[in-house]
This record gives structure tokens, sequence and C-alpha cells, in this order.
């Protein structure tokens, strides 16, 4: 199918009857010139609502639980009947509760368990995003635009990690192939619900918190997109995160690597593993802001001509630094790092920073706080012999820190932008306790103490200069 656009609407894009009036007029002008396949993510702060509500049910909260339930059921139902005309709202209602009636059949089976399976927590909030796909697709039909709310459990087919599932790509491809073109070639625009898929044997899993923008690049990619746009509330990518740094500008382009380094690292603005399956088959992303449709966005492509020096700054606070120091020059530093890193992998922990050094070859590492307490416990086994006799000293963990990490491409090979950095933050007197570059220069990667990052992320910003050079494109 040719000039396939997927167009992925974020929760805030989603998150009231104005808004998806608005997602839904975005659609609906974009159709009208090329086939357009839609991925939404729950209304905002529902995922977080539904998690809430497993967790009371856990614990045995039986009046929380409850309460959260119709909380979600008003905020859909009230919503439903601002958006839709009278006639159209039955038919949606009755599509919503059943959604609803399956999560809450969930909710009371963890209440009666005292238990919380990640499976069941996977078939439980991916609740959200069904719920607003079904809203957009009615409002479609109700202004007489064809449209078709999908549920993306039937589409994607993932591996068994629940809450953080892959996409298995052959039968993802076929399945989107099967169920998504047709209804496109029938005049359909599908409302495909981000966020889910399906194990192989039909089994609910969720591709992790943030995952709609995942869910987009995937069927771009099964589908042969020719474009994803991402929409969301703010301009597109900007060289800061602008609730830190007000005078943050919108890039015009970045690169792949860029994008990708940038939410790697903390830029929520882009699920960090969005870029991956389009970086082969080079389809463009256009990051938009939902609320200015207008305005360009940024473009990511596999850009010919790297912008010079840093081009944006990013951080993340929930981390946490864990060092491993050998008691004596004596033991291989390069063995222990190797079961160490074993280790990690064995949990899939993600190592978001590594750094060593010295004589006695001590290194450290940087890894979210969700995933320390697995890592830290899958280290002390891999490590134990060594432990127990004293060769290494007993591994430190440091949660008071946060990670800052500098990006452009067109840092490669330019002097004195890691010299201004460390100058900059050290003027706010930051002390930085770790660094890591890469050869390839693409990011500087510095662990400061976590009181000081947002002032040192600002003194980085003003620093470089970022704001001043965000255009690429020629005007
Ligand atoms: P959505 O619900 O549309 O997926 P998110 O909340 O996940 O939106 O991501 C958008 C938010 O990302 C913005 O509101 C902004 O505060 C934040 N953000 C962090 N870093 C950046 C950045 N470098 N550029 C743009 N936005 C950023
Ligand atoms: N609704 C999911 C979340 O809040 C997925 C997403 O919004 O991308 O994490
Ligand atoms: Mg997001």
């Amino acid at each position: 199918m040719n000039d396939l656009l997927v167009m992925k609407f974020g929760g805030t894009s989603m998150g009231s009857a104005d808004r998806i009036r608005a997602a839904a007029r975005i659609s609906a002008d974009a159709r009208k010139t090329r086939p357009v396949v839609v991925v939404v993510s729950a209304m905002s702060g529902v995922t977080d609502l539904l998690i809430d509500t497993l967790k009371r049910a856990e614990v045995g909260d039986r009046e929380g639980m409850e309460a959260k339930l119709r909380a979600l059921e008003t905020k859909h139902v009230d919503t439903c009947c601002a958006l839709l005309p009278p006639g159209a709202q039955q038919a949606a209602l009755d599509a919503m509760q059943a959604a609803i009636g399956r999560f809450q059949r969930i909710a009371f089976g963890m209440l009666m368990l005292g238990e919380r399976p990640p499976r069941s927590v996977d078939e439980g909030i991916a609740v959200g995003e069904h719920l607003s796909s079904v809203l957009m697709a009615a409002y479609l039909e109700s202004e007489g635009v064809p449209a078709e709310a999908v549920n993306c459990e039937e589409v994607i087919v993932t591996d068994a990690v629940f809450g953080s599932a892959s996409p298995v790509m052959d039968p993802t491809r076929e399945k989107a192939r099967g169920r998504l073109l047709p209804a496109v070639e029938a005049g359909r625009i599908p409302i495909a619900t981000g966020f889910n898929g399906a194990t192989v044997d039909g089994h609910p899993t969720t591709l992790g918190r943030g995952g709609s923008d995942f869910t987009a690049s995937i069927l771009a990619f099964a589908l042969d997109a020719s474009e994803l746009w991402i929409w969301t509330d703010v301009d597109g990518i900007m060289t800061a995160d602008p609730r830190l740094v007000p005078d943050a500008a919108v890039l015009d382009e970045v690169t792949y690597r860029e994008a990708a380094e940038l939410a790697y690292n903390g830029a929520k603005v882009l699920h960090p593993r969005t870029l991956a399956p389009l970086i082969d088959k080079q389809i463009p992303v256009w990051s938009k802001n939902s609320f200015a449709p207008e305005k360009p966005g940024t473009r990511i492509a596999a850009l010919t001509v790297a912008a010079p020096g840093a081009r944006a700054v990013t951080s993340m606070n929930k981390v946490a630094l864990v060092s491993v120091d050998p008691a004596s020059a004596a033991v291989s530093g390069a063995r222990v790092m190797a079961r160490a890193l074993e280790a990690l992998a064995g949990t899939n922990t993600e190592v978001l920073a590594f750094s060593s050094s010295s004589y006695q070859q001590s290194f450290c590492f940087l890894v979210r706080k969700e995933e320390l307490e697995t890592a830290v416990e899958a280290l002390e086994a891999g490590l134990s012999l060594e432990l127990i006799h004293g060769y290494l000293k007993p591994i430190e963990v440091d949660e008071n820190v946060g990670l800052l990490a500098v990006v452009g491409e067109g840092m490669q090979g330019t002097p004195g932008i890691a010299g201004g950095v460390f100058n900059a933050i050290s003027k706010q007197s930051v002390n930085i306790i770790a660094i890591a570059q890469g050869s390839s220069e693409l990011t500087i990667a510095i662990v400061v103490r976590r009181d000081g990052l947002e002032k040192a992320v600002q003194a980085v910003h003003a620093e470089c200069r970022m704001a001043e050079k965000v255009n690429v494109r020629p005007a």
C-alpha cells in the first residue's frame, strides 16, 4: 500500500472529549489524502488508575479498589456522553462496559487471591487503551468517517515477558497486514490500541510504560508505512525537557541515533524502543503537537548532515549507582567485570552507563531504580565466591544520584565540548560522580548528586547554547 501513514495519539492527546475530537479531526483530515492507521493511548492518568486499582486489590483494600473502579467507569462514561451524539452512545457504552467488566473480574480475582500476577496485570491494564480506541472509533463513525476499533491483542505477537514484552516480528507482520490492511483498503481508519499485544498462545501482554509509541513503530514496520507521526503535548523533540528548562527549544530535525539516545536517557517524549524497528527501512518519524497541529514538529530520520555540537540534554532521576571494588590489585578486574555483566544480562537488567577506572580496576554502573533489587541480587549471586573470600569489598549502592546525558552526532571530533559541560556543572557546585562516553562521541553520560541534577541540566543547556542552534533544515 502506497504512502501509508501511521499516527499515534498519546494520553494527553486523548485526555478528554475535546482532545479526542481534535485527534479525530487530525486523523480524518489526513485520511482525505492518504491511507491512515491510528494508534491510541489510554486517556491520561488511566493506566496509573488501573495499576493502582490492582495494587489495592492485592493488599485486600476492597473499598479503595471499588472507588477506583467507579472512577474508571465514571471517567469513560462521562467522556462518552460528552463526545457522542445521544443516538451513538449506547453501542459505545456497551463495548466499554464489556471491557470494564473484564477489568473488574481481574481486580476481584486479585482481591480474592491477595496476589498480583504479572500476566493478569498485563491483561488488566491494557483495558485503558481498549476504552480509548472504542471512544475514538465511535466518534469518527458518528461524524460519518468510517472507522473501526482494533485491539492489538489480536495483532501484535510478543514474547511472554509480561510488563515489558517484545514483538515477534514475522507473525506480527502477518497478523497486522491481515487484520489492518483490508480495513484500510475498504476506506476505514483502524483505531488500534497502543501498549498491548499477546503471546503466540494468546495471552495478553504489554510493552512497558509509555509503550504506545513502540506499538506505532511496530505497526509502521509491519505495514511498510511511509511515515510515522507521533502526536503529543509539546511541539516536538526539544533541546531539554521543557518542565526543567523553560527556554528549551524545538529541534527541527534529529537523527535516529540522536533521538534514540535522548529517549534511552530519559526524554519521555519518545519511548526508548520506538526507533529500532524503523531504522532498517528508514521510515521517517515526526514528533508533533496535537494541541498545535499546524506547527511543523521534529523530523527524525537518517540525516546525512549532522548538526554541529551538542544538540540536547536529558536526565533521569529514578536511577541508582552500583559500585564494585576489588579488595586488592591481585584480582582480575576484567574477569570480575565479565562475570558482573553476565549476571546482569541474565536478568535483563539495562545498564544505563558503565565506567571503570583505577589501578585496582573498580567499576560502577547505573541502573533504573525499579531494576536495582534484581540487579544487586544477581550480582551478589554471580560474584558470591569473590565476596565470601574477601577479594571484593561489599557491593555499594548509591540511590542519591541522577543521570544527565548530553547528545549530538556533531560532538564527534569537536574539541572542548566535554570541558565546557564539566565546567558548567562544577560552576553550580554540583559534584560529578561518574562519567561515560562511548567512542562514537554521540552521548556524554554524567552521574551527579540527585539534588544537583536540575541545576546541572539547566547549566549545560545554557553553556552549549542549545536553544540557539535548533534549525538544520533550510527555512
Ligand atoms: P504522550 O502521553 O503523548 O506519550 P509523554 O508524556 O509520554 O506524552 O511525553 C511527552 C512529554 O515528554 C512532554 O510533555 C515533556 O514534558 C516530556 N519531555 C521530556 N524530555 C523532552 C524533550 N527533550 N523534548 C520534548 N519533550 C520532552
Ligand atoms: N498508557 C500506557 C502508559 O501510560 C502506554 C502509553 O501511554 O504509551 O504507560
Ligand atoms: Mg509517552
